[in-house]
């Protein structure tokens, strides 16, 4: 069973489930156990990835207690059993990240606000419902601004 984790790739933008091919690094909390060399404290690791629908490469950063990092970074687990800690092991970061969008100021403020979680929505193919009355929404926005703006000056004709 492989150690995989949840992601929106961040080339193909498919939802997706990118599996850990290999703990590169990771950073146990040296302070903790020194403190408490009983402690489990939670360390990070790095771990090497990519994207199962494109192959474009990834870099996980994962937590979970130094209990089960430090056999891994050992090398006494092999990479076949690392699928049984999915539930102890957390992704925390991604890079690259997924893109976020940012909007000119021209765009009005309701329509910004609305679009991150709409995007997040569409990629991960979730929500249509919701997701088809939110665009509803932007569209009449969009217009009431067009003809306020049309309203100012006249040189700018609403569509019809
Ligand atoms: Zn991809």
């Amino acid at each position: 069973m492989a150690l995989a984790f949840r992601v929106i790739c961040p080339y193909c933008s498919e939802p997706t489930r990118a599996s850990a091919e290999a703990f590169f690094r990771w950073w146990p909390d040296e302070e903790e156990l020194e403190k408490n060399p009983l402690a489990d404290p939670v360390a990070t690791a790095a771990v090497a990835s990519y994207c199962p629908e494109c192959e474009g490469l990834l870099s996980l950063v994962v937590q979970g207690k130094d209990s089960i990092l430090r056999p891994i970074m050992a090398e006494d687990v092999p990479s076949s059993e690392w699928g049984h800690y999915q539930a102890d092991i957390k992704l925390v970061e991604q890079h690259p990240g997924t893109p976020t969008v940012s909007f000119s100021r021209a765009v009005p403020e309701e329509i910004r606000q609305a679009m991150p979680d709409l995007l997040e929505d569409v990629a991960r193919r979730r929500n249509a419902a919701g997701n088809l009355a939110i665009c509803g929404s932007i569209l009449e926005v969009a217009l009431r601004h067009i003809e306020g703006a049309a309203s100012q000056n006249p040189e700018v004709t609403p569509p019809e």
